[in-house]
């Protein structure tokens, strides 16, 4: 089966990492935790055609709006669920904090204060998740972790069935075009190294100029900057003076990405000092303090 294959390849590339990183060993055996219950949930998946209405494409097309919510995206619910308590169940062997975070929303689902039904079925909304995070006084960012990574299967079925439906030139804005929402990652792709962001949600890949900020559109050349650790030309933080956000940049021309997440994960350290320099990340990640 094809995952199968998927799945060795990204343990192959993990492997590669922890000896290239031993400094990221524990939070890579996690990830790689999550990406088996993902997989091995996968085959009984069950999600629905995103019927695609043609005013919906026309607007994209005239006027840039994303062609659906996310709360559009349909999430088979069982599966959502049993894959949020197989999280919750390696989260508590991850790092100190993460277990402390799951112990509390364990306890929160055991006396009803929070419903994961409901948090489903209402469709990924983020003000809720920041509400109960807020109400409950759990961190937002592992909170938002374990349900995006309990509904990722769906999110990925969902946007494999509209792939047809798509052209991934066509956009040329700095949100998702699928779904509206924010840029994680860029890619450097083909001859020339064109330029590829990818949705921190729904994982859709569009191509867009090579020099502009998708955080605030800036074009401006002088305040459009990068930089890069020695030696690690592959990864590169391209940042922005006039909002002073970055976003990370993979130059898939040098490395086969298996994973983009997972190359995402292992270059926390850059993170960190674009975080010192100054710069903010729109997207969270949970594993940046
Ligand atoms: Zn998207
Ligand atoms: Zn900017």
């Amino acid at each position: 089966m094809e995952w199968e294959t998927s799945l060795e390849n990204l343990k192959k590339r993990i492997q590669q990492l922890k000896k290239k990183r031993p400094a990221y060993k524990a939070i890579l055996a996690f990830y790689q935790k999550v990406k088996e219950e993902q997989e091995k949930i996968k085959p009984s998946l069950k999600i629905e055609p995103i019927p695609l209405k043609k005013e919906w494409k026309d607007l994209l097309a005239k006027e840039g709006f994303p062609l659906l919510e996310k709360k559009d995206f349909p999430l088979d619910i069982n599966v959502s669920l049993t894959l949020f308590n197989s999280l919750c169940r390696i989260g508590k062997e991850a790092t100190p904090h993460m277990a402390e975070q799951v112990k509390k929303i364990e306890e929160l689902l055991k006396n009803k204060k929070i419903s994961l039904k409901k948090i489903f079925t209402g469709g990924f909304e983020e003000e809720r998740i920041g509400k109960v995070a807020d109400e409950f006084g759990l961190d937002e960012k592992v909170l938002r972790f374990l349900i995006q990574e309990s509904i990722r299967p769906s999110i990925e079925e969902g946007l494999e069935k509209l792939h047809s439906e798509l052209d991934p030139e066509t956009s040329l804005k700095g949100s998702c075009p699928v779904c509206g929402s924010l840029p994680y990652l860029n890619l450097l792709k083909g001859e020339g190294g064109k330029r590829f962001l990818l949705c921190s949600f729904c994982g859709y890949q569009w191509r867009v100029d090579r020099f502009f900020c998708a955080f605030c559109g800036n074009k401006e050349q002088d305040s459009l900057g990068y930089f890069h650790a020695e030696g690690e030309e592959t990864y590169r933080m391209d940042t922005c003076e006039k909002c002073h956000q970055y976003i990370k940049t993979i130059d898939a021309r040098n490395i086969e990405i298996i994973d983009p997440a997972l190359e995402d994960l292992a270059t926390l350290h850059l993170d960190l000092l674009a975080s010192r320099k100054g710069y903010i990340r729109p997207v969270p990640n949970p594993w940046i303090p």
